[in-house]
């Protein structure tokens, strides 16, 4: 702490303490006014102005100390100045005095609790900036909490001084209102217990369900407005119509058959959208080739002396259609129709807050319903680079139809998707370049974690091009090129076929979005509540066009969530709960991670320590020949408690779910460090680097006071 605020700190401190041992409290009751009425009414008639610079300093001071006897001298002011200047009087005072209690709270304690505590309060930090003067308003309005404490309590978030100190004077002012007039009473009231008189509980009962009212009449204000030029059919065919049959869509249509309600889902193109046909799958079944070719490749490592693969790359494109025929199932019109989904193959627009119209190679249908659930996909994104479409390219959508292997792939794009393509196809022999304009590939994990898998591409014979940005695509001698900007100079990269691969945007044009006015955000996804609810109560967005993240994992989980708050929004609504999010990039080495890492927690200031266990040296790692990769674990400092891990290595997306159950679950590492884990499995590791931090925090004293215990008993 700071000098001057320590400075502060005491003189507050021994003010208040002075405060008590002079037992200056007694000057602050009823009793003692009613005593010096007369002497008090005397001086007031004969020095009007001074009694009330001298009574406005004391309530001033009495506010900004946080000292108790406000409450007293609001009812004494109604009695010596009367409602009107008592009024006047009291609203100042209050206000600045409470304005100087906030003041001081922000200066000495602001910076340290939201340091500490900074990643927890980021919702209610958010909530303050966005509503920040109407929770004010309400908390000033209802006399719930002390006034002290709401003080103390708002200089610690990020309300700015200025909204403060109006939103208090407004708010406060019907309440002081009532006091002062009851104080203007004071000669009749014997004691506090007289205010509460019918007329004025019933007062404060309005008070305090005022802002509640006017929340509510806010709100219902503006969903009226929203509604207010679509004609609401009389009745509804069904309670919810789900528009595509993606991870998003699948789940959010199950759970509301599963509840029983009439249901219908929409999918204009293939059932299970990208995850089953262009996403997860077939990537991972891409994968899962190049890693035999690779393993194959490197069989002396494992004593195998010689061993050769020969192979079609259109068999292997082949095979990957193969493993999609055998999930589709899973996804198919025929399961969904059995569990209890109608499901229609079309195109889905919705006209009105309740009419989709749908169109099949046949027909137009318009279906009314109750509520909707847009779960419409995301697809790739290509940047407008001159030459693009000249050169021509493929994405993941469309890397799929190909059966021949480029002998020269430029991958652009250093993300998940790019480095996991990147990969397997440097293993089935291209000479593959990755172009990132970014300092490192896998930007979002630390840095170390990008440089293992950088240096495995490497090894896997990739050019990997760090903080080149991508300019121009051209012919050039009949080749086709990349322009690359890199340190302020061009480099040319020539190749056969590029893989566009530098992000995704949602799918939110033609099918109505733009006619209702749903809007999307700097993201470009449709915008939603936290409830995933867009400006229509009715309708709601999840997976990849609502983000903010996109995997099938977080796509089926906010389903839930959008369905249910679709179906029963009118009894209990659940705001989607983001607290605990993992992921994993299949490359080799593998990448998965849960919650924070050490560059986040640097730039979010969250304090942490950092426990790691280096996966070469775990027996069932060494067996496998998979001796590589780290677990690095983020804790509270002198706590066991997980911020966030990191794993890379050998099913590293497999090992991260005892983190993810530990986070979701408030375990910590103790627990797993006495958690009995199967020799010898990759699961080990996890103990490990739960052993790890134990061993960091062994006190050495106690150790010594063992050593001792034991060199007792040794005699
Ligand atoms: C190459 C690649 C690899 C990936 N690997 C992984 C991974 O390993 N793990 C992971 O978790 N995630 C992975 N993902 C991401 C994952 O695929 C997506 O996050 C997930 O598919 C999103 O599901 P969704 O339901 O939101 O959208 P989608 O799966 O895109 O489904 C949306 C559906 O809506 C349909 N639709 C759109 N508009 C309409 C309309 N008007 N009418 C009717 N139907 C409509 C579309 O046709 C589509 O089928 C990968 C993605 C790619 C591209």
């Amino acid at each position: 702490m700071s000098k001057t605020r320590l400075a502060l700190l005491t003189a507050i401190a021994a003010a208040i303490a002075l405060f008590f041992a002079f037992d200056l409290g007694q000057f602050f009751s009823l009793e003692y006014f009613k005593s010096k009425q007369a002497e008090i009414m005397a001086f007031y008639h004969a020095n009007p102005w001074q009694t009330a610079l001298v009574f406005f300093a004391i309530y001033v001071a009495v506010t900004g100390l946080s000292l108790p006897g406000a409450a007293i001298m609001t009812l004494v002011a109604g009695a010596i100045f009367g409602l009107l200047v008592g009024t006047i009087i009291v609203s100042f005072a209050s206000t600045i005095g409470a304005t100087l209690a906030f003041l001081a709270s922000r200066f000495l304690f602001k910076d340290a609790v939201q340091r500490k505590f900074g990643d927890k309060l980021r919702a209610i930090n958010a909530g303050i900036q966005r509503e920040g003067a109407f929770y004010l308003f309400t908390l000033r309005l209802v006399p719930l909490f002390p006034f002290f404490v709401i003080n103390l309590v708002m200089g610690l978030t990020p309300i700015k001084t200025r909204t403060f100190y109006w939103v208090s004077q407004v708010g406060m002012l019907l309440g002081t209102l009532v006091y002062v007039n009851a104080g203007t009473q004071l000669a009749q009231i014997q004691s506090l217990k007289g205010i509460l008189s019918p007329g004025l509980l019933l007062s404060f009962a309005l008070l305090g369900v005022f802002p509640l009212i006017a929340k509510r009449i806010v709100a219902l204000v503006k969903v009226r407005k929203v509604y207010a030029k679509w004609t609401r059919p009389t009745r509804f065919d069904r309670n919810l119509v789900v528009i595509g049959a993606g991870s998003a869509g699948l789940v959010a249509a199950y759970i509301a058959a599963a509840v029983k309600a009439k249901v219908t889902l929409i999918e204009k193109h293939r059932m299970g959208g990208d995850c089953l046909n262009t996403g997860c799958v077939p990537s991972k079944a891409l994968i899962r080739s190049a890693k035999l070719l690779s393993q194959i490749r490197h069989a002396r490592n494992y004593g195998i002396r010689s061993a050769q693969a020969e192979f079609d790359f259109a068999d292997v494109m082949e095979r990957v259609q193969k493993v999609i025929r055998a999930i589709e199932p899973h996804d198919s019109v025929e399961r969904y129709t059995g569990l209890g989904v109608e499901v229609i193959e079309g195109e889905a627009k919705i006209t009105s807050p309740w009419t989709v119209e749908v169109r099949t190679s046949g027909s137009l249908r318009t279906l009314t319903t109750r509520s909707i659930v847009i779960a419409a996909g995301a697809q790739p994104f290509v940047p407008p680079i001159p030459g693009i479409g000249e050169v021509g390219y493929v994405t993941s959508d469309t890397i799929w139809k190909l059966r021949a292997l480029p002998r020269r792939l430029v991958v652009l794009g250093g993300g998940p998707i790019g480095s996991e393509l990147t990969q397997a196809f440097a293993r089935f022999g291209s000479q593959v370049t990755q172009v990132e304009m970014l300092p490192r590939i896998l930007i979002r994990e630390d840095p170390e974690i990008s440089e293992m898998v950088a240096q495995r591409l490497r090894e896997d014979g990739v050019n990997v091009l760090v903080n080149h940005k991508a300019k121009q695509f051209a012919m050039e001698g009949g080749e086709k090129v990349l322009i690359a900007e890199h340190a302020g100079t061009d480099v040319r990269i020539p190749f056969d076929q590029v893989l566009v691969a530098v992000g995704r945007v949602a799918n939110t044009t033609g099918y109505g979005l733009e006619e209702l006015g749903i809007g999307t955000t700097r993201q470009r996804t449709v915008e939603t509540n936290e409830f995933l609810e867009t400006i229509y109560p009715n309708i709601y967005a999840c997976g990849d066009v609502a983000g903010p993240f996109q995997f099938t994992h977080t796509a089926s989980h906010q389903a839930w969530y959008a369905s249910v708050n679709a179906l029963f929004g009118r009894l209990k609504r659940f705001r989607a709960d983001y607290s605990v999010i993992p992921w994993a990039t299949f490359t080799e080495p593998e990448v998965a991670r849960v919650g924070l890492n050490e560059s986040e927690a640097k730039e979010k200031g969250i304090a942490y320590e950092v426990t790691t266990y280096g996966i070469d040296d775990l027996d069932r790692a060494i067996a496998d020949g998979e001796a590589h990769g780290l677990v690095k674990v983020l804790t509270v400092p002198g706590k066991d408690r997980i911020l966030g891990a990191t794993i890379v290595g050998e099913h590293a997306g497999d090992l991260i779910i005892e983190y993810i159950a530990a986070m979701k679950h408030g375990i910590g590492l103790n627990k797993i460090l006495g958690t009995i884990h199967i020799y010898p499995t990759l699961a080990e590791a996890n103990k490990y680097a739960a052993g790890n931090w134990k061993r960091a925090h062994v006190s050495p004293k106690t150790l010594e006071w063992l050593g001792r215990y034991h060199a007792w008993m040794r005699g």
